[in-house]
């Protein structure tokens, strides 16, 4: 977080103004912590796919102190206050994304990253009948991609 004195009056970057922004545009409070993961998160105004660990990782070179428990408990937040959505890999790796539309993903084995595929070229044509009583609560679509070996 930057906080810039001009003149007796403080000056917030537009990293922090943004992360403020996102938080208040889901009614949470903007906290330290909160705006310091924030900032990481869409202080760009770029979309992007983090880990816990990658967050923790990201946001500890900012110089800001953040706990993982606290990069864990935040994601959640996020979550829960529709700010990130959750995207599961496999049983053990969640990644969150600030792009909380729905929207297929191209995921990199070999460097277990998670980057958006274009959803304009995906077409689902037919899907499955559901069991009686049930319906689809939301399709993920996720390629795994690794590289050709030539
Ligand atoms: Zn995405």
């Amino acid at each position: 977080m930057l906080y810039e004195i001009k003149k007796g009056r403080a000056v917030i970057s537009i990293k922090t103004k943004r992360a403020i922004d996102w938080l208040s545009s889901a009614y949470l409070r903007p906290t330290r912590q909160r705006i310091a993961l924030a900032e990481v998160l869409v202080g760009d105004d770029n979309h992007r796919h983090v880990t816990a660990e990658s967050l923790f990782d990201s946001v500890k070179s900012t110089g800001d102190p953040v706990s993982l428990a606290t990069v864990y408990n935040t994601l959640a937040a996020f979550c829960d206050a529709g700010l990130l959505q959750e995207v599961t890999v496999d049983g053990s790796r969640s990644y969150f994304d600030t792009n909380t539309h729905d929207h297929p993903h191209f995921y990199w084995e070999d460097t277990h990253t998670l980057t958006d595929a274009p959803a304009h070229q995906l077409r689902i044509t037919q899907l499955p009948e559901v069991p009686e009583g049930a319906e689809i609560g939301s399709v993920d679509v996720i390629i795994r991609l690794r590289r050709k070996t030539v």
